[in-house]
């Protein structure tokens, strides 16, 4: 589903992606841990072209992104992205950040957008918050329905950026166990996270990135347990 080439990305003379290499199949969840600065959300931001990278190449469901033939905005469509940050439109109600994506882009009917929306607020255990506004929400009901809203324009991906950093510990594991039923259903994702009992339950994979590269990749249980690398050892110390 996406393959990722010598992917590197430069701020001025920074050196921030230094020549990342790596494929994500069909249905695979990928977490990606490492430590803060090491290149993760650029590297996620490269993969939707929120960033243009300085070189390398990246292929999603068959679309190199390089290729000036490519339509970059309906590759997009086929990425859902959820950030750190839940950033819902506050004038919107729920239901309606829900349904605005599909309406203006996709052209869906205000009719089929609605249905579905409600469908997916239900997914999410929302279906009651539908009409109310965001700032009724909690943060984790909040990160709830970004998921929902990026799963309306029926990505082919998702990808997510440390989804509950920013939550009270108390609301960290109701978006979780969102995040592990889009896996269950066969959702191909990939996943920065602080959460190494996600990474190591939910992961089909796990990359540890580290000043650019990854700097080791492997089945969790290669990670967490078995890993000879002082640099990502050294890491996990730190956060386990
Ligand atoms: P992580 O998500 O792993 O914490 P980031 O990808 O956010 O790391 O950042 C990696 C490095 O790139 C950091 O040194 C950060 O300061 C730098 N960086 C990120 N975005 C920009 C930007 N827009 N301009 C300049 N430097 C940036
Ligand atoms: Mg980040």
């Amino acid at each position: 589903m996406i393959q990722v080439t010598d992917l590197k990305k430069n701020y001025g003379q920074l050196q921030v992606l230094k020549g990342i290499t790596t494929q994500v199949a069909e249905r695979e969840v990928v977490c990606v841990i490492g430590p803060s600065g090491s290149g993760k959300s650029t590297f996620l931001r490269c993969l939707n072209q929120l960033e243009e990278s300085t070189s390398g190449r990246i292929v999603i469901n068959g679309h190199d992104l390089s290729d000036p033939k490519v339509d970059i905005n309906k590759v997009r469509e086929d990425v859902g992205m959820v950030f750190q940050r839940f950033n819902l439109f506050p004038h919107k109600t729920v239901l309606e950040n829900v349904m605005l994506a599909p309406v203006k882009v996709r052209k869906m009917s205000q009719e089929e957008a609605r249905k579905q929306g409600m469908e997916l607020l239900n997914k999410v255990g929302l279906g009651s918050k539908a009409d109310v506004y965001p700032d009724r929400l909690s943060g984790g009901q909040m990160q709830r329905v970004a998921i929902a809203r990026a799963l309306a324009m029926n990505p082919k991906v998702m990808l997510f950026d440390e989804p509950t950093s920013a939550l009270d510990p108390e609301l960290v594991g109701e978006v979780l166990a969102v995040m592990k039923d889009l896996a269950k259903e066969g959702m191909t994702m990939i996943v920065v996270t602080h959460e190494m009992g996600f990474a190591r339950e939910v992961g089909d994979r796990v990359i540890f990135m580290d000043q650019g590269i990854i700097m080791a990749e492997g089945k969790p249980q290669e990670i967490f347990e078995e890993t000879q690398n002082e640099r990502l050892r050294s890491f996990l110390g730190k956060v386990l």
